[in-house]
Protein backbone atom coordinates (compact mmCIF):
# COMPACT_ATOMS: atom_id res chain seq x y z
CA UNK A 1 0.00 0.00 0.00
CA UNK A 2 1.27 3.49 -0.53
CA UNK A 3 2.23 5.45 2.31
CA UNK A 4 2.27 9.00 0.39
CA UNK A 5 0.28 9.78 -2.30
CA UNK A 6 1.23 12.67 -4.83
CA UNK A 7 -1.22 14.11 -7.58
CA UNK A 8 -0.01 16.40 -9.94
CA UNK A 9 -0.68 17.27 -13.64
CA UNK A 10 0.41 20.25 -15.78
CA UNK A 11 -1.32 23.15 -18.02
CA UNK A 12 -2.87 21.32 -20.94
CA UNK A 13 -2.36 22.15 -24.70
CA UNK A 14 -4.75 24.86 -25.13
CA UNK A 15 -2.32 26.86 -27.56
CA UNK A 16 -5.04 25.16 -30.04
CA UNK A 17 -6.44 27.32 -32.22
CA UNK A 18 -10.26 27.10 -32.50
CA UNK A 19 -11.56 23.99 -33.74
CA UNK A 20 -8.17 22.19 -33.37
CA UNK A 21 -9.63 20.55 -29.93
CA UNK A 22 -7.78 17.62 -29.66
CA UNK A 23 -5.20 17.07 -27.40
CA UNK A 24 -5.40 18.90 -23.96
CA UNK A 25 -3.26 16.36 -22.19
CA UNK A 26 0.45 16.57 -21.76
CA UNK A 27 2.55 13.44 -21.01
CA UNK A 28 6.02 13.85 -19.83
CA UNK A 29 6.93 14.10 -16.15
CA UNK A 30 6.95 17.07 -13.89
CA UNK A 31 10.34 16.76 -11.56
CA UNK A 32 8.72 19.14 -8.36
CA UNK A 33 6.12 15.80 -7.67
CA UNK A 34 9.09 12.87 -8.37
CA UNK A 35 11.35 15.02 -6.30
CA UNK A 36 9.72 14.90 -3.40
CA UNK A 37 8.40 11.63 -3.62
CA UNK A 38 11.90 10.48 -4.05
CA UNK A 39 12.85 11.67 -0.70
CA UNK A 40 9.76 9.38 0.62
CA UNK A 41 11.42 6.24 -1.65
CA UNK A 42 14.93 7.15 -0.07
CA UNK A 43 13.45 6.26 3.43
CA UNK A 44 12.17 3.23 2.21
CA UNK A 45 8.64 3.52 1.82
CA UNK A 46 6.42 3.44 -1.11
CA UNK A 47 4.85 6.72 -2.62
CA UNK A 48 2.68 6.86 -5.62
CA UNK A 49 2.55 9.72 -7.96
CA UNK A 50 -0.28 10.57 -10.59
CA UNK A 51 0.73 12.66 -12.85
CA UNK A 52 -2.32 13.24 -14.82
CA UNK A 53 -4.37 14.10 -12.19
CA UNK A 54 -6.42 16.80 -14.15
CA UNK A 55 -8.21 13.65 -15.73
CA UNK A 56 -9.68 12.42 -12.71
CA UNK A 57 -13.00 13.00 -11.11
CA UNK A 58 -13.46 12.94 -7.36
CA UNK A 59 -14.98 9.30 -7.66
CA UNK A 60 -11.34 8.13 -9.54
CA UNK A 61 -9.37 10.26 -6.92
CA UNK A 62 -11.40 8.65 -4.10
CA UNK A 63 -10.59 5.12 -5.90
CA UNK A 64 -6.89 5.90 -5.71
CA UNK A 65 -6.80 7.18 -2.00
CA UNK A 66 -8.80 3.81 -1.34
CA UNK A 67 -7.14 1.64 -3.02
CA UNK A 68 -3.72 2.35 -0.74
CA UNK A 69 -5.54 4.11 2.52
CA UNK A 70 -4.28 0.85 5.01
CA UNK A 71 -0.60 2.55 5.26
CA UNK A 72 -1.28 5.73 4.25
CA UNK A 73 0.74 8.80 5.92
CA UNK A 74 -0.14 11.84 4.00
CA UNK A 75 -1.74 13.11 0.72
CA UNK A 76 0.47 15.57 -1.70
CA UNK A 77 -0.48 18.45 -3.99
CA UNK A 78 2.16 19.37 -6.50
CA UNK A 79 1.06 23.03 -7.88
CA UNK A 80 4.02 24.25 -9.49
CA UNK A 81 2.35 23.38 -13.11
CA UNK A 82 -1.47 23.21 -12.20
CA UNK A 83 -2.32 26.75 -13.29
CA UNK A 84 -4.56 26.97 -16.20
CA UNK A 85 -5.91 29.77 -18.12
CA UNK A 86 -9.48 29.13 -19.34
CA UNK A 87 -13.13 29.95 -19.38
CA UNK A 88 -14.16 26.57 -18.56
CA UNK A 89 -13.73 25.98 -15.16
CA UNK A 90 -16.95 25.68 -14.31
CA UNK A 91 -17.89 22.75 -16.49
CA UNK A 92 -14.44 21.28 -15.59
CA UNK A 93 -15.40 21.47 -12.04
CA UNK A 94 -18.94 20.41 -11.99
CA UNK A 95 -17.97 16.91 -13.78
CA UNK A 96 -15.22 16.74 -10.67
CA UNK A 97 -17.52 16.84 -7.96
CA UNK A 98 -20.54 14.93 -9.65
CA UNK A 99 -19.47 12.75 -12.24
CA UNK A 100 -20.05 9.05 -11.73
CA UNK A 101 -17.08 8.02 -14.07
CA UNK A 102 -13.69 8.32 -12.90
CA UNK A 103 -12.21 10.18 -15.55
CA UNK A 104 -13.24 13.50 -16.99
CA UNK A 105 -12.34 14.06 -21.56
CA UNK A 106 -10.52 16.82 -20.99
CA UNK A 107 -10.36 17.77 -24.96
CA UNK A 108 -13.85 19.56 -24.76
CA UNK A 109 -13.06 21.47 -21.89
CA UNK A 110 -9.58 22.50 -21.96
CA UNK A 111 -9.24 21.88 -25.90
CA UNK A 112 -9.42 24.73 -28.47
CA UNK A 113 -13.08 23.84 -29.66
CA UNK A 114 -14.17 24.27 -25.84
CA UNK A 115 -13.60 27.62 -25.91
CA UNK A 116 -10.90 27.62 -24.06
CA UNK A 117 -8.92 30.72 -23.96
CA UNK A 118 -5.11 31.07 -25.38
CA UNK A 119 -3.21 30.64 -23.05
CA UNK A 120 0.16 32.52 -24.19
CA UNK A 121 -2.21 36.07 -24.35
CA UNK A 122 -5.09 37.53 -22.32
CA UNK A 123 -6.84 39.01 -24.84
CA UNK A 124 -9.87 36.59 -23.63
CA UNK A 125 -11.44 38.67 -20.87
CA UNK A 126 -13.78 36.00 -19.83
CA UNK A 127 -10.93 33.88 -19.27
CA UNK A 128 -8.68 33.70 -15.81
CA UNK A 129 -5.52 31.64 -14.72
CA UNK A 130 -6.64 29.43 -11.40
CA UNK A 131 -5.58 26.34 -10.23
CA UNK A 132 -7.88 23.95 -12.06
CA UNK A 133 -7.88 22.07 -8.36
CA UNK A 134 -9.22 25.15 -6.70
CA UNK A 135 -10.71 25.79 -3.00
CA UNK A 136 -13.70 23.94 -3.53
CA UNK A 137 -11.66 20.82 -4.95
CA UNK A 138 -9.27 20.90 -1.91
CA UNK A 139 -11.65 21.22 0.62
CA UNK A 140 -13.26 18.14 -0.49
CA UNK A 141 -10.28 15.79 -1.08
CA UNK A 142 -8.65 17.15 2.61
CA UNK A 143 -11.80 16.18 4.27
CA UNK A 144 -11.66 13.17 2.42
CA UNK A 145 -7.76 12.26 3.59
CA UNK A 146 -9.04 14.13 7.17
CA UNK A 147 -11.08 11.05 7.60
CA UNK A 148 -8.29 8.22 7.08
CA UNK A 149 -6.30 10.48 9.26
CA UNK A 150 -3.95 11.72 6.14
CA UNK A 151 -2.85 15.01 6.25
CA UNK A 152 -3.13 17.18 2.42
CA UNK A 153 0.26 18.56 2.16
CA UNK A 154 0.20 21.06 -0.74
CA UNK A 155 3.44 22.12 -2.22
CA UNK A 156 4.83 24.10 -5.54
CA UNK A 157 4.17 27.61 -7.06
CA UNK A 158 0.57 28.14 -6.43
CA UNK A 159 1.17 28.01 -2.46
CA UNK A 160 5.07 29.65 -2.75
CA UNK A 161 3.49 32.99 -4.92
CA UNK A 162 0.25 33.28 -3.01
CA UNK A 163 -0.23 35.79 0.31
CA UNK A 164 -0.68 33.20 3.14
CA UNK A 165 -4.26 35.05 3.35
CA UNK A 166 -5.69 33.74 0.27
CA UNK A 167 -5.51 30.02 2.21
CA UNK A 168 -7.99 31.47 5.08
CA UNK A 169 -11.51 29.45 3.80
CA UNK A 170 -8.99 26.20 3.20
CA UNK A 171 -9.83 23.38 5.22
CA UNK A 172 -7.91 22.72 8.69
CA UNK A 173 -6.52 18.99 7.24
CA UNK A 174 -4.46 21.34 4.80
CA UNK A 175 -0.95 22.15 4.96
CA UNK A 176 1.09 24.76 2.77
CA UNK A 177 4.34 24.26 2.29
CA UNK A 178 6.31 27.11 0.63
CA UNK A 179 9.66 27.36 -1.22
CA UNK A 180 11.73 24.09 -1.19
CA UNK A 181 9.70 20.87 0.12
CA UNK A 182 12.39 18.16 0.35
CA UNK A 183 13.36 18.55 3.82
CA UNK A 184 10.27 19.21 5.59
CA UNK A 185 8.72 16.11 4.09
CA UNK A 186 11.24 14.18 5.09
CA UNK A 187 11.15 15.22 8.97
CA UNK A 188 7.57 15.29 8.88
CA UNK A 189 7.06 11.72 6.74
CA UNK A 190 9.21 10.29 10.33
CA UNK A 191 7.34 12.24 12.69
CA UNK A 192 4.16 10.88 11.19
CA UNK A 193 5.43 7.17 11.44
CA UNK A 194 6.50 7.70 15.29
CA UNK A 195 3.12 9.37 16.01
CA UNK A 196 0.08 8.63 13.33
CA UNK A 197 -1.14 11.87 15.20
CA UNK A 198 1.39 13.98 14.47
CA UNK A 199 -0.40 16.78 11.90
CA UNK A 200 2.21 19.92 10.09
CA UNK A 201 1.58 22.75 11.04
CA UNK A 202 -0.87 25.50 8.77
CA UNK A 203 1.98 26.73 6.64
CA UNK A 204 5.72 25.79 6.62
CA UNK A 205 8.33 28.05 4.60
CA UNK A 206 11.65 26.98 3.44
CA UNK A 207 13.82 29.08 1.65
CA UNK A 208 16.72 27.02 1.80
CA UNK A 209 17.64 23.69 0.61
CA UNK A 210 21.13 22.00 1.76
CA UNK A 211 23.40 23.16 -1.31
CA UNK A 212 25.51 19.55 -0.18
CA UNK A 213 22.04 17.80 -0.07
CA UNK A 214 20.92 19.11 -3.18
CA UNK A 215 24.19 18.38 -5.64
CA UNK A 216 24.16 14.66 -4.43
CA UNK A 217 20.45 14.14 -4.82
CA UNK A 218 18.76 12.65 -7.78
CA UNK A 219 15.05 11.56 -8.53
CA UNK A 220 14.14 7.84 -8.12
CA UNK A 221 11.27 6.32 -10.32
CA UNK A 222 9.54 3.32 -9.42
CA UNK A 223 7.94 0.72 -11.77
CA UNK A 224 4.30 2.85 -10.61
CA UNK A 225 5.79 5.58 -12.54
CA UNK A 226 5.39 3.54 -15.47
CA UNK A 227 8.71 4.42 -17.75
CA UNK A 228 9.37 3.40 -21.09
CA UNK A 229 12.74 3.80 -22.49
CA UNK A 230 10.93 6.26 -25.14
CA UNK A 231 10.26 8.92 -22.24
CA UNK A 232 12.30 12.34 -21.76
CA UNK A 233 12.55 12.60 -17.93
CA UNK A 234 13.14 15.42 -16.10
CA UNK A 235 16.80 16.18 -14.79
CA UNK A 236 17.80 18.70 -12.48
CA UNK A 237 21.51 19.95 -12.85
CA UNK A 238 21.70 23.44 -11.04
CA UNK A 239 19.16 25.74 -8.69
CA UNK A 240 19.63 29.30 -9.23
CA UNK A 241 20.14 31.94 -12.43
CA UNK A 242 23.26 34.09 -12.06
CA UNK A 243 21.20 36.84 -13.66
CA UNK A 244 18.33 38.95 -13.08
CA UNK A 245 16.23 40.14 -16.02
CA UNK A 246 13.67 42.87 -14.91
CA UNK A 247 10.82 40.99 -16.22
CA UNK A 248 11.55 37.99 -14.37
CA UNK A 249 9.94 36.20 -11.61
CA UNK A 250 12.12 33.33 -10.84
CA UNK A 251 12.56 33.81 -7.15
CA UNK A 252 16.05 32.15 -6.78
CA UNK A 253 17.34 34.77 -9.96
CA UNK A 254 20.69 36.66 -9.02
CA UNK A 255 22.11 33.99 -6.99
CA UNK A 256 24.91 31.68 -8.57
CA UNK A 257 24.20 28.32 -6.78
CA UNK A 258 26.86 25.84 -7.83
CA UNK A 259 25.49 22.91 -9.96
CA UNK A 260 25.17 19.00 -9.01
CA UNK A 261 27.94 16.35 -8.10
CA UNK A 262 29.02 15.07 -11.71
CA UNK A 263 29.29 11.74 -9.91
CA UNK A 264 25.74 11.76 -8.69
CA UNK A 265 24.71 13.18 -12.03
CA UNK A 266 26.44 10.47 -14.17
CA UNK A 267 24.67 7.61 -11.55
CA UNK A 268 21.35 9.02 -11.98
CA UNK A 269 21.23 9.08 -15.79
CA UNK A 270 23.11 5.33 -15.69
CA UNK A 271 20.04 4.07 -12.78
CA UNK A 272 17.34 5.28 -15.06
CA UNK A 273 19.17 3.57 -18.42
CA UNK A 274 19.61 0.07 -16.26
CA UNK A 275 16.36 0.29 -14.85
CA UNK A 276 14.40 1.74 -17.60
CA UNK A 277 16.03 1.88 -20.98
CA UNK A 278 16.24 6.04 -20.68
CA UNK A 279 18.49 8.15 -22.53
CA UNK A 280 16.28 11.41 -22.78
CA UNK A 281 16.45 14.39 -20.54
CA UNK A 282 14.45 17.36 -20.07
CA UNK A 283 16.75 20.10 -18.07
CA UNK A 284 14.37 21.57 -15.69
CA UNK A 285 17.33 24.53 -14.53
CA UNK A 286 16.53 27.85 -15.52
CA UNK A 287 19.97 28.09 -17.61
CA UNK A 288 22.28 25.48 -19.06
CA UNK A 289 25.21 27.73 -20.35
CA UNK A 290 25.68 30.16 -17.47
CA UNK A 291 29.43 29.06 -17.03
CA UNK A 292 32.34 28.38 -19.15
CA UNK A 293 33.22 26.12 -16.44
CA UNK A 294 30.22 23.92 -16.28
CA UNK A 295 29.35 22.97 -19.92
CA UNK A 296 32.77 21.76 -20.29
CA UNK A 297 32.76 19.94 -16.80
CA UNK A 298 29.84 18.54 -17.28
CA UNK A 299 30.87 17.23 -20.94
CA UNK A 300 33.78 15.88 -19.85
CA UNK A 301 32.94 13.85 -16.08
CA UNK A 302 28.50 13.60 -17.55
CA UNK A 303 27.31 13.14 -20.95
CA UNK A 304 30.61 11.76 -22.72
CA UNK A 305 31.17 9.46 -20.25
CA UNK A 306 27.85 7.81 -20.87
CA UNK A 307 27.50 3.90 -22.41
CA UNK A 308 24.60 5.14 -24.59
CA UNK A 309 23.73 8.51 -26.77
CA UNK A 310 22.30 10.99 -24.37
CA UNK A 311 19.81 13.62 -25.77
CA UNK A 312 18.27 16.46 -24.18
CA UNK A 313 16.76 19.87 -24.23
CA UNK A 314 16.85 22.66 -21.82
CA UNK A 315 17.22 27.13 -21.26
CA UNK A 316 20.20 28.48 -22.81
CA UNK A 317 21.48 32.10 -23.27
CA UNK A 318 22.73 33.85 -26.72
CA UNK A 319 24.86 36.02 -25.34
CA UNK A 320 26.93 33.32 -23.62
CA UNK A 321 27.39 31.48 -26.69
CA UNK A 322 28.46 34.92 -27.80
CA UNK A 323 31.18 35.38 -25.41
CA UNK A 324 32.35 31.43 -25.40
CA UNK A 325 31.72 30.33 -29.00
CA UNK A 326 33.81 27.08 -28.43
CA UNK A 327 30.50 26.20 -26.13
CA UNK A 328 28.11 26.02 -29.33
CA UNK A 329 30.33 22.65 -30.68
CA UNK A 330 30.48 21.20 -27.18
CA UNK A 331 26.29 21.43 -25.89
CA UNK A 332 25.84 19.96 -29.44
CA UNK A 333 28.66 16.82 -28.38
CA UNK A 334 26.91 17.00 -25.22
CA UNK A 335 23.75 15.87 -26.70
CA UNK A 336 21.77 18.82 -27.50
CA UNK A 337 18.65 18.71 -29.33
CA UNK A 338 16.89 21.60 -28.95
CA UNK A 339 17.62 24.93 -26.21
CA UNK A 340 15.25 27.40 -25.72
CA UNK A 341 15.84 30.89 -25.61
CA UNK A 342 14.15 34.26 -24.15
CA UNK A 343 15.73 36.45 -27.30
CA UNK A 344 12.71 38.68 -25.72
CA UNK A 345 13.32 41.90 -28.42
CA UNK A 346 15.97 42.86 -31.42
CA UNK A 347 15.58 46.27 -29.61
CA UNK A 348 18.84 47.32 -28.07
CA UNK A 349 17.90 49.84 -25.53
CA UNK A 350 14.90 47.58 -24.50
CA UNK A 351 17.35 44.90 -24.34
CA UNK A 352 19.88 46.45 -22.67
CA UNK A 353 17.99 47.60 -19.90
CA UNK A 354 16.33 44.82 -19.10
CA UNK A 355 18.98 42.44 -18.84
CA UNK A 356 19.24 41.14 -22.33
CA UNK A 357 21.34 43.24 -23.50
CA UNK A 358 23.67 41.19 -26.69
CA UNK A 359 22.29 44.25 -28.82
CA UNK A 360 20.51 43.40 -32.16
CA UNK A 361 23.63 42.91 -34.24
CA UNK A 362 25.61 40.00 -31.80
CA UNK A 363 22.31 38.10 -31.62
CA UNK A 364 21.65 37.71 -35.06
CA UNK A 365 25.50 37.15 -35.64
CA UNK A 366 25.21 34.32 -32.50
CA UNK A 367 22.08 32.91 -34.15
CA UNK A 368 23.85 32.73 -37.65
CA UNK A 369 26.91 30.48 -35.83
CA UNK A 370 24.25 28.63 -34.12
CA UNK A 371 22.86 27.99 -37.35
CA UNK A 372 26.05 26.96 -39.07
CA UNK A 373 27.21 24.40 -36.41
CA UNK A 374 24.37 22.91 -34.83
CA UNK A 375 22.04 22.72 -38.54
CA UNK A 376 18.67 21.00 -37.75
CA UNK A 377 20.77 19.09 -35.39
CA UNK A 378 19.78 20.92 -32.61
CA UNK A 379 16.85 23.32 -32.87
CA UNK A 380 16.54 26.96 -31.88
CA UNK A 381 13.18 27.63 -29.83
CA UNK A 382 12.61 31.16 -29.11
CA UNK A 383 10.57 33.69 -26.66
CA UNK A 384 10.18 37.14 -27.07
CA UNK A 385 8.17 39.57 -25.22
CA UNK A 386 5.96 42.80 -26.69
CA UNK A 387 6.08 45.67 -25.04
CA UNK A 388 9.61 46.29 -23.34
CA UNK A 389 10.36 49.18 -21.86
CA UNK A 390 11.35 51.97 -25.03
CA UNK A 391 10.25 49.60 -27.22
CA UNK A 392 7.94 51.12 -30.16
CA UNK A 393 5.42 49.36 -32.07
CA UNK A 394 6.97 49.66 -35.57
CA UNK A 395 10.67 48.57 -33.83
CA UNK A 396 8.20 45.25 -32.51
CA UNK A 397 6.40 44.29 -35.56
CA UNK A 398 9.28 44.17 -37.77
CA UNK A 399 10.90 41.56 -34.95
CA UNK A 400 7.27 39.46 -34.91
CA UNK A 401 7.86 39.76 -39.21
CA UNK A 402 11.62 39.14 -38.69
CA UNK A 403 10.55 35.81 -36.69
CA UNK A 404 7.64 34.68 -38.72
CA UNK A 405 9.83 34.37 -41.42
CA UNK A 406 13.35 33.51 -40.56
CA UNK A 407 14.93 29.73 -40.98
CA UNK A 408 17.29 30.82 -37.80
CA UNK A 409 14.37 30.03 -35.53
CA UNK A 410 12.79 26.77 -34.96
CA UNK A 411 9.58 28.32 -33.12
CA UNK A 412 8.77 31.86 -32.28
CA UNK A 413 6.69 32.71 -29.25
CA UNK A 414 5.34 35.79 -28.40
CA UNK A 415 3.79 36.96 -25.33
CA UNK A 416 3.18 40.20 -23.83
CA UNK A 417 5.12 42.42 -21.29
CA UNK A 418 3.06 41.07 -17.92
CA UNK A 419 3.57 42.96 -15.00
CA UNK A 420 1.76 42.22 -11.98
CA UNK A 421 -0.99 45.19 -11.12
CA UNK A 422 -0.93 47.20 -8.10
CA UNK A 423 -4.76 45.68 -7.74
CA UNK A 424 -3.01 42.12 -7.54
CA UNK A 425 -0.71 43.26 -4.47
CA UNK A 426 -2.62 41.71 -1.45
CA UNK A 427 -2.97 38.31 -3.41
CA UNK A 428 0.55 37.81 -4.33
CA UNK A 429 3.98 37.19 -2.26
CA UNK A 430 7.10 39.64 -2.49
CA UNK A 431 9.04 37.20 -4.31
CA UNK A 432 6.93 36.39 -7.39
CA UNK A 433 6.90 40.67 -8.41
CA UNK A 434 9.55 41.22 -11.12
CA UNK A 435 12.04 43.99 -10.48
CA UNK A 436 9.77 45.96 -12.94
CA UNK A 437 6.20 45.23 -10.83
CA UNK A 438 8.39 46.79 -8.15
CA UNK A 439 9.82 49.29 -9.66
CA UNK A 440 7.60 50.51 -12.50
CA UNK A 441 9.06 53.91 -12.46
CA UNK A 442 12.72 53.14 -12.83
CA UNK A 443 11.74 51.86 -16.24
CA UNK A 444 9.03 54.52 -17.02
CA UNK A 445 6.18 52.41 -17.30
CA UNK A 446 2.97 54.27 -15.88
CA UNK A 447 -0.55 52.18 -14.81
CA UNK A 448 -3.14 53.80 -16.73
CA UNK A 449 -5.93 51.81 -15.60
CA UNK A 450 -6.73 48.62 -13.87
CA UNK A 451 -4.55 46.07 -15.23
CA UNK A 452 -3.33 48.52 -17.91
CA UNK A 453 -0.17 50.01 -18.53
CA UNK A 454 1.74 52.19 -21.03
CA UNK A 455 5.51 51.93 -21.20
CA UNK A 456 7.58 55.42 -22.69
CA UNK A 457 7.35 54.90 -26.39
CA UNK A 458 3.51 54.83 -25.91
CA UNK A 459 2.49 51.08 -26.34
CA UNK A 460 0.04 50.36 -23.49
CA UNK A 461 -0.71 46.60 -22.86
CA UNK A 462 -3.84 46.09 -24.40
CA UNK A 463 -2.71 47.08 -27.50
CA UNK A 464 1.13 44.42 -27.47
CA UNK A 465 -1.27 41.79 -25.95
CA UNK A 466 -3.59 42.17 -29.60
CA UNK A 467 -0.29 42.41 -31.31
CA UNK A 468 0.84 39.03 -29.80
CA UNK A 469 -2.45 37.47 -31.35
CA UNK A 470 -2.10 38.87 -34.82
CA UNK A 471 1.53 37.67 -34.98
CA UNK A 472 0.37 34.27 -33.85
CA UNK A 473 -1.69 34.32 -36.81
CA UNK A 474 1.89 35.22 -38.80
CA UNK A 475 3.68 32.34 -37.90
CA UNK A 476 4.40 29.70 -40.50
CA UNK A 477 1.69 26.80 -40.17
CA UNK A 478 3.72 24.71 -38.28
CA UNK A 479 3.16 26.49 -34.92
CA UNK A 480 -0.70 26.80 -35.69
CA UNK A 481 -1.25 23.30 -35.44
CA UNK A 482 -1.99 20.93 -33.15
CA UNK A 483 0.60 19.64 -31.20
CA UNK A 484 2.65 22.85 -31.70
CA UNK A 485 6.12 22.78 -30.84
CA UNK A 486 6.94 25.90 -29.18
CA UNK A 487 9.55 24.97 -26.56
CA UNK A 488 11.51 21.98 -25.23
CA UNK A 489 8.53 21.00 -23.11
CA UNK A 490 6.73 20.27 -26.29
CA UNK A 491 9.32 18.48 -28.34
CA UNK A 492 9.88 16.49 -24.89
CA UNK A 493 6.05 15.50 -25.68
CA UNK A 494 6.26 14.41 -28.47
CA UNK A 495 9.64 12.54 -28.77
CA UNK A 496 8.24 10.57 -25.63
CA UNK A 497 5.71 8.56 -27.96
CA UNK A 498 7.40 8.50 -30.42
CA UNK A 499 7.97 10.92 -32.99
CA UNK A 500 11.86 11.68 -34.27
CA UNK A 501 13.43 14.75 -34.28
CA UNK A 502 13.66 14.37 -38.24
CA UNK A 503 9.90 14.44 -38.01
CA UNK A 504 9.52 17.53 -36.11
CA UNK A 505 12.35 19.10 -38.16
CA UNK A 506 9.96 18.28 -41.29
CA UNK A 507 6.84 19.35 -39.17
CA UNK A 508 8.53 22.62 -38.91
CA UNK A 509 8.79 22.56 -42.51
CA UNK A 510 5.53 21.85 -43.66
CA UNK A 511 6.92 18.16 -44.93
CA UNK A 512 5.51 15.97 -42.39
CA UNK A 513 2.29 14.19 -43.39
CA UNK A 514 -0.59 15.87 -41.25
CA UNK A 515 -1.52 11.69 -40.72
CA UNK A 516 1.77 11.38 -38.03
CA UNK A 517 0.88 14.45 -36.19
CA UNK A 518 -2.75 12.44 -36.02
CA UNK A 519 -1.39 9.34 -34.53
CA UNK A 520 1.22 10.70 -32.46
CA UNK A 521 -1.49 12.53 -30.96
CA UNK A 522 -3.74 9.80 -30.16
CA UNK A 523 -1.21 7.94 -28.72
CA UNK A 524 -0.32 10.92 -25.99
CA UNK A 525 -3.95 10.41 -25.53
CA UNK A 526 -4.34 6.42 -25.40
CA UNK A 527 -0.98 6.42 -23.18
CA UNK A 528 -2.49 9.23 -20.47
CA UNK A 529 -5.56 6.98 -20.48
CA UNK A 530 -3.42 3.17 -19.76
CA UNK A 531 -1.73 5.35 -16.91
CA UNK A 532 -5.08 6.18 -15.40
CA UNK A 533 -6.21 2.60 -15.57
CA UNK A 534 -3.23 1.41 -13.85
CA UNK A 535 -3.36 4.27 -11.04
CA UNK A 536 -6.89 3.73 -10.49
CA UNK A 537 -6.81 0.06 -9.66
CA UNK A 538 -2.89 -0.56 -8.47
CA UNK A 539 -2.54 -1.26 -4.61
CA UNK A 540 1.01 0.02 -4.50
S1 LIG B 1 14.78 35.35 -17.41
FE1 LIG B 1 16.10 33.51 -17.34
S2 LIG B 1 18.19 34.35 -17.36
FE2 LIG B 1 16.84 36.06 -16.77
S3 LIG B 1 16.81 36.03 -14.50
FE3 LIG B 1 15.06 34.83 -15.20
S4 LIG B 1 15.81 32.70 -15.22
FE4 LIG B 1 17.63 34.04 -15.18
Amino acid sequence: MANVIIFTDRAPKTMLLPGTGVGASSYNYPAGSYKIASVVRNLGLEALVVNNCFSLTFKGVQEIINNNKDDLLWVGIGSTLMFVRSNMFDEYRTQWHNSNESTIDLDPIFGGSGGSADSRTFSNKSAATEMVWSTGEIERLSKYCEDLNAPLLIGGSWVTYMRNGNFGTIHKNTHLIKGYAEQYVKEFTLEKIKDPTSSPPYIVSNSNYDSQEFKESSILYSKHDLISPENWLPLEIARGCAFNCAYCNFDHRNSRDSYKNTTALREELLRNYEEYGVTSYMLVDDLYNDSKTKIRDLYDNVWSKLPFDVEWVGYMRLDMFWADPESIEIVKASGARMGSFGIETLHNKAGAKVGKGLGKERILETLHALKEKWGDEVLVASNFIAGLPYEDRESIQETIDWSANTDLLFSSQWSPLWITPPEHYNIVTEESLTNLAKDPDKWEIKWISPGNWINSAGLTFEEVDKMCVEARAKMPDDMKMIRSIFGFFDYADLRSVGMTHRQIVDKRYGRLDPKVLYNINRKIQQRVEQRLEYWLQVKV
